[in-house]
């Protein structure tokens, strides 16, 4: 493995990589595990030397951080896309996603029995009817839903708005930048152009 990437493995952090298994998975196929990649959190050592100063939040607040996707090998990608091609589901360029350069992770806060807390739609706004929309080519209505998905959504449970909002205002602290319209998601703060961070082949 690069020198670059770090395994996640740490009692705070529960490793349960969407692309791993078919549960929560817009794709429905393990693509993790077809390329022989399994359920392992990899990240960039600079994304990891800022995740784990959660610990002493997670450890005080009783809270675990649940990782759904972290490191992405460019050939899962790549699959992933032929699965999904529709624009806005995954980057044409491999090169350009911050999980292939290893600098970005999908997750959420869950509670001391292992129970996700309540944010605005599952990670990834994965839901069981628009997954099978969208494997079969209609992505129309599923965009309407992801406005959920968005940090400036206000609808809806106003528990599930506090816990999307403390989980930004949590990942800001430790210097991730969020993106406007994936509460899940957060990466360190490069511009998709930075040679510093070059997609990582596995
Ligand atoms: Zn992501």
């Amino acid at each position: 493995m690069i020198d670059s990437l770090v395994e996640i493995n740490n009692p705070y952090f529960v490793v349960d990589l969407m692309y791993a298994g078919t549960k929560q998975n817009m794709t429905g196929k393990a693509v993790y595990l077809e390329i022989g990649f399994g359920n392992k959190a990899f990240v960039h050592k600079e994304l990891w030397d800022k995740l784990i100063k959660l610990v002493p939040w997670l450890e005080t607040h009783q809270r675990k951080v649940k990782i759904f996707d972290a490191y992405r090998p460019p050939l899962a990608h790549q699959k992933l896309r032929e699965i999904i091609p529709q624009p806005g589901f995954f980057a044409a360029n491999p090169a350009t996603s911050p999980h292939c350069r290893g600098t970005a992770v999908d997750l959420c806060l869950i509670d001391e029995n292992g129970i996700e807390l309540e944010y605005p739609t599952l990670v990834d706004a994965y839901n069981p009817f628009y997954a099978k929309e969208v494997q079969s080519g209609n992505s129309e209505t599923f965009f309407d839903y992801l406005k959920k998905a968005h940090h400036d959504y206000n609808e809806g449970s106003k528990q599930a708005l506090r816990n999307r909002d403390e989980l930004r205002e949590l990942m800001e602290s430790i210097g991730l930048k969020a993106l406007p319209h994936e509460w899940w998601h957060y990466e360190l703060p490069h511009g998709r152009e930075d040679n510093k961070y070059p997609m990582i082949e596995y």
